[in-house]
């Protein structure tokens, strides 16, 4: 049976929240979003819609990184870009990824910036897993925190399938195989 935990509307008022969030903490600075593929991208998307609301001086990149193998975290986080130290020179980075589950991976790339160079970054999911954290890490913005099951849509995948739901819901058993 699907369960629809949030609806279209639901994630448009969580993303219109975070954005608000974000342009109250603005420096002034460059903004540099750096969204985690594949899972952010349609977060990523509608955040900056709504960012396009407030005066702030924004850019967009992304970086590939992995983690998970079916429904659970390998906890072997893998970074792949090909971006140049320069790019986060002067700006405030904000890492942006779909979901917060173990917390390695947003460790992780917080982690591999800093030892790029990057000097101020923050993190922004938009959920975050209640009681599954490996790591002494909290998101500087979370849209919403859900209970601790495996789900799919609004870019999260399952072996690829589902991300183009345009609503969040947890993954029967049945429909896992
Ligand atoms: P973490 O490193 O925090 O354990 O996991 C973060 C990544 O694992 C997310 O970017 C996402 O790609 C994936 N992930 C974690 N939980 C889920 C989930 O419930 N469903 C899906 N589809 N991916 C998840
Ligand atoms: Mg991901």
């Amino acid at each position: 049976m699907t369960q629809t935990l949030y609806t279209e509307s639901e994630l448009k008022s969580v993303v219109a929240t975070l954005a608000a969030a974000i342009a109250t903490d603005s420096s002034g600075r460059k903004l540099l979003l750096l969204g985690l593929l594949k899972g952010c991208q349609p977060f990523l998307a509608d955040l900056c819609r709504e960012l396009s609301r407030y005066q702030l001086s924004l850019a967009v990149e992304y970086l590939q990184v992995s983690s998970y193998v079916g429904t659970a975290s390998s906890g072997q986080v893998t970074i792949n870009h090909g971006l140049p130290d320069s790019l986060w020179r002067g700006c405030d980075v904000i890492v942006v990824d779909d979901i917060f589950d173990t917390g390695l991976t947003l460790k992780s790339v917080v982690a591999h910036l800093r030892e790029k160079g990057a000097e101020k970054v923050k993190t922004c999911v938009l959920l975050r897993k209640e009681g599954s954290s490996r790591v002494v890490m909290e998101p500087d913005y979370c849209g919403a925190v859900i209970p601790d099951a495996f789900i799919v849509g609004y870019g999260l995948d399952y072996n690829e399938q589902y991300r183009e739901l345009p609503y969040i819901k947890i993954l029967a058993e049945d429909e896992q195989n």
